[in-house]
């Protein structure tokens, strides 16, 4: 069975005073049998959120150990500050910093090299989504993101439809349902044991949506943006999963 993870990224956002949400989420994550509780900062503030009570990853990694890269941060960096994940393939990065495939799966085998687990995202942009194009995107994202030795232990895949993502729009329970069950038979075809790699959606999770959500064949749990920043948010997502 795929785990089940509720997993929050903070993004750019976040100082010290808001480790007491990691604190107030603690109780909730202990309490979620059968749930991992992840929250990923920013970089800056791992080392003082490792420790609280929930799991912590990273948002981002360079591919190289170490090096020139002023400003960059590596795989292996993050988990000596504590962090057990790491995101890849972010529309953010892919978008913001013109992140290709190929960096993705560069990212990917670091954050793998570096002992951590791996949040790869994929997603189609909205004009994609209308021109009936996401399985191609998504099929093509995963062939090229997803490095081979893929399997439940070292990668979990997020799909984000971009349209989704910070805007209150979600799609319909029926297109996730077929987008998942798709990922779902293109990680088995690719993978051994690719079909029980958990599959997150993220995109608009909110309380009022989640239990919905979580109720789709093979949605293993959430990427949360928003929803994720205070723990009275995040609480009742991480419990509706536990729930599902
Ligand atoms: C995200 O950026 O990964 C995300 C899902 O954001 P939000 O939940 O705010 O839409």
């Amino acid at each position: 069975m795929p785990k089940k993870i509720a997993a929050g990224n903070w993004k750019m956002n976040g100082t010290s005073a808001a480790l007491t949400q990691l604190e107030a989420l603690a109780p909730v994550a202990a309490a979620s049998t059968g749930v991992l509780t992840l929250i990923c900062p920013p970089a800056s503030l791992i080392s003082r959120a490792a420790g609280l009570g929930v799991e912590i990853g990273a948002q981002d990694c360079h591919a190289a150990v170490s090096g020139a890269h002023t400003g960059d941060i590596s795989a292996e960096m993050l988990a000596d500050a504590g962090a057990s994940h790491v995101i890849t393939g972010h529309s953010e990065r892919r978008q913001d910093h013109h992140e290709t495939d190929a960096d993705v799966a560069a990212k990917t085998q670091a954050g793998w090299r570096a002992g951590l687990t791996v949040i790869l995202c994929i997603g189609e942009s909205e004009e994609q989504y209308r021109a009936g194009q996401t399985l191609d995107v998504l099929r093509g994202q995963l062939a090229g993101s997803v490095p081979q030795g893929a399997g439940p232990d070292n990668i979990v895949i997020a799909y984000e439809p971009i349209w989704a993502i910070g805007t209150g729009l979600t799609p319909t329970v029926e297109e996730i349902a077929k987008v998942h069950a798709f990922i779902r038979a293109e990680l088995g075809a690719a993978h051994t044991e690719g079909a029980e790699i958990s599959l997150l959606y993220g995109g608009s999770v909110k309380a009022s949506n989640a239990a919905e959500i979580f109720a789709v064949a093979d949605v293993d749990g959430g990427l949360v943006g928003g929803a994720s920043l205070a723990a009275a948010d995040f609480a009742p997502i991480v419990t509706a999963l536990a729930a599902s």
